[in-house]
């Protein structure tokens, strides 16, 4: 589990040297095709209050929901892991 950890990395919208990424767990879909995706990288920028994910965060992201019925662990929700 990584979802206490932070890193620091250069801000995509203002070059800020110093912006932090945090693994946060995201829901997408709703009722039967909700699925949650734990310790997704999201960077937050202190400079210019910028909060995203990366373009190879949103790529896995699809990967993931694409490959669902295979990765999904199915409790009452279906819990996948972000990994890289
Ligand atoms: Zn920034």
């Amino acid at each position: 589990m990584r979802s206490e950890t932070e890193g620091i990395t250069v801000c995509d919208v203002c070059g800020f040297a110093q912006a932090r990424t945090r693994y946060a767990p995201r829901t997408y879909g709703r009722g039967k095709e909700l699925l949650v995706i734990e310790n997704v990288p999201v960077v937050s920028c202190p400079s210019c209050d910028a909060s995203y994910l990366t373009s190879q965060t949103l790529r896995e992201i699809d990967r993931i929901k694409y490959e669902r019925k295979t990765r999904a662990v199915t409790t009452s929700i279906e819990v996948a892991s972000f990994s890289t």
